[in-house]
C-alpha cells in the first residue's frame, strides 16, 4: 500500500461494493452489486472528481471511503495504512479526524435546533478537547477561515443563506484539521453564483492546507473548475479516467462524450 511519504495519499484498487436487495423465499440474502472493480488515486493536495449520472455509484464509494458500508473486494489504502484490513466497526479516531465530509444538503446535515457558532464548537470540543477561550479562539478563526462573519454564529441554520450553511458545514469539518475532504454533491444544492464563491473557498482551502478532495458531483462544468482528475462512472465503472484536461479534450468512450455534449458551454476555471 501507499507510503506515508508518497504524493498519493488515497489509493483505491479494484474497489467492489454490493448492497443487500432482500432475501429470497428461503431466507439467502440476495446482493446488488452497484461498483465493480473502481480504482484511482488522489494526490496530496489535489482534487479527484467522481462524475457520472445518478445512481451511478459516486455516493457508495463516497461511504465506503468513510467506513459507512462495508466493501465486497478491493483495498483502500490512506496514507501509508490499508483502511480495507480494519476490521468492521474499528475505525480508528485518527481516521475518522483525518477524513471529513461535506454533503449536499447542509439544511439536513446542520441540526436545526443549533446555533451555528455551537455546530463548530461541538466538533472542535469533540475532536481535539478544546474548552474556553481556547475553544472560543478556534471557532472564530474557523470562521475566518470559511470567510463567515463571527455574528453569524449566533444564528440557527434556517436564518443563514444556502451558501453561509455550507460555509458552517465546511468549517465544522475542517474542525479536526482533516487531510482529505469528500465533497458529495457539496455545491450542488447552491445557485450558480453561490456555486463559484463555494468552489473559490474550496479551493483556496486547499492551498492554505494541502488538502485533497474527493468531489463528487453529476456537473460536470463544477468538475472541471475544480478537479485535477476526474473519473466518469456509469453503473459503477469508470468510462474514462484521468487528468481533467485530457477526459474534457479528448474523452475516450462514447459515454463520457455523451455527457459532455449535454453541457452546452463549460465554464472556465474561476478565481480563486
Ligand atoms: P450516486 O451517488 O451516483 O447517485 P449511489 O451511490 O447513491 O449513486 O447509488 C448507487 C446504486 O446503489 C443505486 O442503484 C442505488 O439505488 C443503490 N443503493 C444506494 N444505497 C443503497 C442502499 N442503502 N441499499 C441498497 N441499494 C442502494
Ligand atoms: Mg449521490
Amino acid at each position: 500500500m501507499n507510503a506515508p511519504n508518497d504524493d498519493v495519499i488515497l489509493r483505491v484498487e479494484d474497489l467492489t461494493i454490493r448492497y443487500e436487495k432482500g432475501r429470497s423465499i428461503w431466507g439467502t440474502p440476495r446482493y446488488g452489486q452497484v461498483v465493480h472493480g473502481v480504482s484511482f488515486s488522489v494526490k496530496r493536495g489535489e482534487t479527484f472528481g467522481l462524475v457520472g449520472e445518478s445512481g451511478s455509484g459516486k455516493s457508495t464509494i463516497g461511504k465506503a471511503i468513510l467506513r459507512q458500508i462495508p466493501v465486497l473486494g478491493g483495498t483502500i489504502g490512506f496514507d501509508g495504512e490499508t483502511v480495507t484490513d480494519w476490521p468492521e466497526g474499528t475505525t480508528p479516531l485518527a481516521y475518522r479526524r483525518a477524513v471529513q465530509v461535506v454533503f449536499q444538503s447542509p439544511r439536513l446535515s446542520l441540526n436545526a435546533r443549533m446555533l451555528a457558532r455551537d455546530t463548530v464548537a461541538e466538533a472542535v470540543h469533540f475532536h481535539l478537547g478544546l474548552q474556553g477561550r481556547e475553544l472560543d479562539e478556534r471557532v472564530d478563526r474557523l470562521f475566518d477561515d470559511v470567510g463567515l462573519a463571527r455574528h453569524l454564529g449566533d444564528r440557527y441554520p434556517d436564518e443563514l443563506s444556502g451558501g453561509q450553511q455550507q460555509r458552517v458545514a465546511i468549517a465544522r469539518a475542517l474542525a479536526c484539521d482533516p487531510r482529505l475532504v469528500i465533497c458529495d454533491e457539496a455545491v450542488s444544492a447552491l445557485d450558480v453564483s453561490t456555486q463559484a464563491q463555494v468552489i473559490a473557498l474550496l479551493r483556496r482551502l486547499q492551498e492554505e492546507r494541502g488538502l485533497s478532495y474527493v468531489f463528487i458531483s453529476h456537473d460536470l462544468g463544477v468538475v472541471r473548475n475544480l478537479c485535477h482528475q476526474v473519473g466518469v462512472l456509469q453503473h459503477g465503472r469508470f468510462t474514462d479516467i484521468g487528468l481533467t484536461e485530457d477526459i474534457f479534450e479528448r474523452p475516450r468512450s462514447d459515454y463520457t462524450r455523451a455527457l459532455l455534449d449535454a453541457i452546452p458551454r463549460f465554464p472556465g476555471r474561476t478565481a480563486a
